[in-house]
């Protein structure tokens, strides 16, 4: 039974893993091709853009795809968007795999913003060093302003607000070593999306533990596909969906 798993994250690869030991599903991995160095996958797999909701609704009938599971990015909204649209049209079931959005705890000091250019405006007044880990393409907003920047990435960004110190690496990350950081670069305040999931926690415990203030870019609003937060609630969901994938 094919399924199309539309991936780019670690709970799409861990739901890659369940689905290659299963033969209940033809499973395929699409991925945008945004990494550089990505990491092997478990499944067969295809690299790049459908070509919009109707691309991807014609992928859906010609490969006669029967269910579809987004595992993107909660800010990956475009395809999430398009794969609400494409399978729609194409009459394919889908549902969201998803990370559970972190929430503050006591003692976090979160300022909650919308966009990543409210992030920015949010930082006039918020100490130095700004420690931005928003990911290499959502920098734009900084790049013009005149303060002292720590940015992370997985790969290196096209541009880097002037003066930046650059640190690449992908995790996972501890709350040792995020303090670490922190400290050795005099962080005051961190910058992050609401990603979500463990791999990446650490730096709000640290930014907890060491009193620093956190910029939140809050979620995009989410589709009206059914929400999983595991990658075997998936394999659940896949099987109640394509009837005949039933053993
Ligand atoms: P996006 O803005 O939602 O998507 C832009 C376009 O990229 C889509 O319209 C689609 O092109 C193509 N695309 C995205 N994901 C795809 C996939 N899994 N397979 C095939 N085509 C895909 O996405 P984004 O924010 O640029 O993220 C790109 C990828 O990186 C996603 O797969 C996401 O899971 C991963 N990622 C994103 C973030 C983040 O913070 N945004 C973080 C970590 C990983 P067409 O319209 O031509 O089909």
């Amino acid at each position: 039974m094919r399924v199309l798993v539309l991936g780019g994250t670690t709970e799409a690869r861990q739901l890659a893993a369940l689905l290659a030991d299963d033969t209940r599903f033809q499973a395929t991995l699409s991925l945008a091709g945004r990494t550089r160095d990505p990491a092997p996958q478990p499944l067969p797999t295809r690299v790049g853009g459908f070509g919009g909701a109707e691309g991807l609704a014609d992928h859906l009938r010609a490969d006669d795809i029967r269910a579809v599971i987004d595992a993107t990015h909660p800010f990956a909204d475009r395809i999430s968007a398009n794969a609400e649209a494409a399978c729609a049209a194409a009459g394919v079931p889908l549902a969201v795999l998803t990370r559970r959005p972190w929430m503050a705890e006591a003692g976090d000091d979160w300022r909650l913003v919308l966009t990543m250019d409210a992030a920015a405006k949010a930082l006039s007044g918020l100490p130095d060093t700004i420690f931005l880990t928003v990911g290499r393409q959502e920098l734009g907003p900084f790049l013009a302003l005149d303060r002292r920047f720590l940015v992370r990435a997985v790969d290196p960004p096209d541009a880097l607000p002037i003066g930046a110190v650059l640190v690449l690496d992908r995790g996972p990350y501890t709350l040792d070593r995020e303090m670490a950081l922190m400290r050795a670069h005099g962080v005051g305040t961190l910058v992050t999306k609401n990603s979500g999931g463990d791999a990446t926690a650490a730096k709000l415990d640290a930014a907890r533990a060491l009193g620093l203030t956190v910029v939140m870019v809050d979620r995009p609003p989410a589709g009206t596909a059914p929400r999983l937060y595991t990658a075997p609630d998936a394999v659940a969901w896949l099987a109640a969906h394509v009837p005949s994938a039933i053993a």
